[in-house]
């Protein structure tokens, strides 16, 4: 086992959580009123080694929003199956120093990274014109399902609708993203995007738990062989790419300061969503509602934190 000591390594797990349970500071995103009402309460930790061990404490198969953690997926997904010298013809990999979904391009007038709104969208136009474009619509989202599906070692998940709608309903700036770059010339050619936004609203509008989304953490732990299934679904290279973008701009604003701190590859989402990854032992996703100003999850960062300083994840502890 990759965890020698399983027992006692999930009973340190367990400690952490209590020590972050007691934090509540943060308040939940308002920007749609079904996140805002969401329990702030709500805590969750689950892990998944990459052989396959897993624990689970708090509230951990209660659904919420997968939110900006589809991100890194999407880009999974459209690296596998265009490769990334072609997807970065059209996004770079750069952090833009900016909040998440700022009205700004690169010096190339191309969305600085995937992980970001402006980028995120992109991908979402690359999954649909230069890959299945024969698909219909919900053919579409069910091909991305299964994606995920897969990722997850079989789970499938929910759609949350009335996110979708209020998401699609307070999209001005999506939308806005969306034109700035129609003007630029970002997109592939066949792009329609109003299609394009619908299928990112529904990406972000997945259901998910805690106990399916470490699978995904694990997945990209192992290099991209899913432990639960021994499925390859990820190339090397694929989660090479996925990891170190994660690593550079995964969290935000704070994302200079996480790579400082945890030095690991993470990504969060509104919905108070974490997914963590250390590289070669295991996945970590943590879920509790409320954000700090950057946007991340306050008891999901403090957790990580807490994490390092008890084993040497950092990948700059060991020299
Ligand atoms: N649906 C959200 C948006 O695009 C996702 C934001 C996020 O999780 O960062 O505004």
């Amino acid at each position: 086992f990759v965890v020698a000591d399983f027992k006692s390594f999930t009973k340190d797990i367990e400690e952490i959580y209590w020590k972050c349970k007691g934090n509540t500071a943060g308040k939940n995103a308002s920007y749609i009123p079904q996140l805002a009402r969401v329990n702030p309460n709500y805590w969750g930790v689950s892990v998944c080694t990459i052989d396959g061990q897993r624990f689970s404490i708090g509230d951990t198969t209660i659904p919420f929003t997968i939110q900006s953690v589809c991100k890194p997926l999407n880009y999974a997904v459209a690296l596998e199956h265009l490769s990334p010298i072609v997807v970065h013809q059209y996004v770079g990999q750069e952090p833009s120093g900016r909040i998440f979904n700022e009205l700004v391009l690169d010096h190339n007038k191309q969305p600085h990274n995937p992980m970001i709104n402006s980028g995120a969208i992109l991908i979402c136009s690359l999954l649909q014109t230069l890959i299945r474009s024969e698909m219909n619509l919900a053919e579409k989202f069910d091909f991305m399902q299964n994606w995920f599906s897969r990722m997850a070692g079989g789970e499938r998940f929910g759609f949350n609708n009335s996110v979708f709608l209020s998401e699609r309903e307070a999209a001005d700036r999506n939308y806005a993203l969306g034109f700035y770059m129609r003007e630029n010339k970002v997109f592939p050619e066949r792009t329609n995007l109003r299609e394009c936004l619908d299928f990112y609203f529904q990406m972000c509008s997945q259901d998910v738990t805690c106990e399916n989304m470490c699978v995904i953490a694990a997945t990209l732990a192992n290099g991209g062989i899913c432990p639960m299934t021994g499925e390859k679904v990820f190339s090397t290279q694929t989660v090479r790419d996925v990891l170190s973008l994660m690593h550079s701009c995964g969290m935000y604003n704070y994302s200079g300061q996480f790579a400082f701190n945890v030095g690991l590859p993470a990504k969060s989402g509104v919905g108070g969503g974490v997914l963590l990854v250390v590289p070669n032992v295991a996945g970590f996703f943590t879920w509790s509602p409320p954000l700090d100003e950057c946007g991340n999850s306050v008891r999901g960062i403090q957790f990580c934190e807490e994490l390092v300083k008890l084993y040497n994840f950092h990948p700059y502890d060991n020299i």
